[in-house]
């Protein structure tokens, strides 16, 4: 059962995400700054995603060059010459291949590179075999890759990757890539722009800086620096694109988020309807856990337990269904069939017995809004007297996991309840609203000290939070009653410090009704 509790926490959850979700799309739709951002995150990604490849590359050619340096026979023959041209042929990431014998001897795939490294080169080393270069007038950059073989040294240069495809679909002349380093600036986005012609202008490069913005800086191995600078309209021309996918976005996590709003509603009502035709059909059931005096070793009441028996014979807790019930009002009516069945069940075991009244109370838990409710006196009486019942035999402990809005109502109908002869108990006490007033006003003549406290028990400690409680109690001249004592220890322990009304594991766990009926048609106590 604990699945279905993760299961409305996993709703919230998924409620929350898409909310902020469409927060935030909204937002960037119409902020500039939130809109500037997510596009330096998409470039920062996209160039990183590049770099990566171009690594990448530089290791698979890496790996080439090692197969081929065996086949070379260092005097670059025709055989020398045919081995880098089917090298570079064959791999689409070598744009061209050099080799440089030990004897100073050069040959290559006989592609024409002149352009490129026409004088004088301007160059930036990335780390000591990648280089970066570009002719004198921009037009042109390369990465190029030295690797030193058995022979000599091979020289590749790698195609570059396609361009980063946020920048391919701006506006000319709006951005602008450039690489410093090695006291060298290379325009390498597009050099024919006018922009990086204006840019590359020392003269105009000062006023120039006020219209484009740096928008991303990213370092190329601590060597190089990558840097973007943009015009305003870059971030105009984005939010335009990306605004169809964000759109489709909202409306998706619009869809999700009432899907999830209306189906956290319908399980609510779901419920609503399971526990209602539950009690129709009397899937209900009280265990009943038994209350002792440890001093005299005898049982004195039994906590009215609910499960939910469904009929494939699976058992529900309350705490999975009686939260529920408590926000959508089906409480009551769940409420008060069960003083009905638990009056039935009394009557039954007077029965073994001639009729005779059980020296035994009958703790039914009430929540806070059953407790404020008028019909509870009455049908508390009718069913006393359908089922000629005592009223000590019933007692009600008021659960406290909600407050109780209208104290004096409640304190109205308890006022009723002790005229007829039943008792209140304060459940959980410590753990909820409980105070003197509360007492008071409710007319409690038992406090119940929450398991929590009970499992912290520490007998040297005379402050502890029981010990407090037991002075509370002695004041208000109510008695007390520990629940889930599990150990002799924690009993012993609660003896010592005078709480003999027990409730727990180590005497009993709640059972069905005919287990207590099986156990006195066995013992014939009473
Ligand atoms: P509660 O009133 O505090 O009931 C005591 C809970 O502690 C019960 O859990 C009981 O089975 C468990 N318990 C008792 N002794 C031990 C022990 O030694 N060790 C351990 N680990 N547990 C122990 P249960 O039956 O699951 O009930 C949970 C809560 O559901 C109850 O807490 C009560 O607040 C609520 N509840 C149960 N039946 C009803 C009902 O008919 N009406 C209302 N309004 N609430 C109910
Ligand atoms: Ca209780
Ligand atoms: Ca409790």
């Amino acid at each position: 059962m604990k699945l279905k509790r993760l299961s409305f926490t996993f709703f919230n959850f998924a409620i929350g995400f898409f909310a902020i979700a469409i927060i935030t799309i909204f937002i960037t739709l119409s902020s500039q700054k939130v809109s500037t951002q997510l596009f330096k995150s998409h470039l920062n990604f996209l160039e990183n995603q590049r770099f990566y490849s171009y690594i990448n590359e530089i290791k698979n050619i890496s790996i080439l060059l090692d197969n081929l340096q065996y086949n070379l026979s260092y005097t670059c023959d025709l055989n020398d010459v045919t081995e880098l041209e089917k090298i570079s042929y064959y791999s689409p990431q070598i744009a061209s291949i050099q080799l440089t014998t030990h004897s100073g001897k050069k040959c290559s795939d006989h592609r024409d590179r002149s352009s490129l490294y026409s004088h004088p080169l301007q160059y930036i080393p990335l780390d000591p075999q990648i280089m970066l270069i570009a002719n004198k007038n921009n037009s042109q950059s390369i990465l190029q890759y030295n690797k030193n073989i058995i022979g000599g040294t091979i020289t590749v240069d790698i195609v570059q990757q396609p361009n980063n495809p946020l920048l391919t679909k701006l506006p000319k002349n709006s951005w602008l890539q450039m690489i410093e380093g090695n006291q060298t600036t290379l325009f390498t986005g597009d050099p024919t722009s006018a922009i990086s012609k204006i840019f590359s202008n020392e003269h105009v490069r000062g006023d120039i800086q006020n219209i484009i913005e740096p928008i991303l800086t990213m370092s190329l191995n601590n060597k190089a620096w990558l840097k973007y600078y943009s015009t305003p309209t870059v971030i105009n021309t984005y939010r335009a694109q990306i605004q169809p996918y964000l759109l489709l976005l909202l409306a998706l996590f619009t869809s999700a988020f009432i899907f999830l709003c209306y189906r956290r509603y319908h399980s609510a009502s779901i419920i609503k309807f399971l526990v209602e035709n539950a009690i129709k059909q009397n899937h209900l059931i009280p265990y009943y856990q038994a209350i002792v005096d440890a001093n005299k070793q005898q049982i004195c009441g039994y906590e009215v337990l609910i499960r939910w028996e469904t009929k494939k014979g699976k058992v529900i807790f309350p705490d999975e269904f009686i939260p529920q019930c408590e926000t959508n009002g089906v409480i009551t009516p769940l409420t008060f069939q069960l003083i009905n069945t638990v009056a039935k069940d009394i009557r039954k075991l007077e029965m073994l017995h001639q009729g005779k009244p059980l020296p035994y109370y009958f703790s039914i838990n009430l929540s806070a809004s059953v407790i404020q409710d008028p019909k509870l006196v009455e049908i508390t009486r009718n069913a006393l007297q359908h089922y000629k019942v005592k009223a000590h035999n019933l007692a009600f402990e008021l659960t406290e996991r909600a407050p109780i809005k209208d104290i004096e109502l409640a304190s109205h109908v308890c006022q009723k309840l002790n005229d007829m002869g039943i008792q209140i108990k304060l459940d959980d006490v410590g753990n909820g609203y409980c105070d003197f007033l509360a007492l008071q006003k409710l007319q409690a003549t038992t406090i119940k000290i929450d398991k929590i406290f009970i499992d912290e028990l520490d007998c040297n400690n005379k402050n502890s939070i029981v010990s407090s409680l037991v002075a509370f109690a002695d004041k208000a001249e109510v008695e007390v009653v520990a629940e889930g004592v599990e150990t002799t220890e924690q009993a012993e322990c609660l003896l010592t410090m005078g709480i003999h009304y027990h409730q727990g594991f180590l005497y009993s766990k709640p059972q069905p009704f005919t287990n207590i009926l099986k156990i006195y048609q066995s013992k014939n106590v009473i």
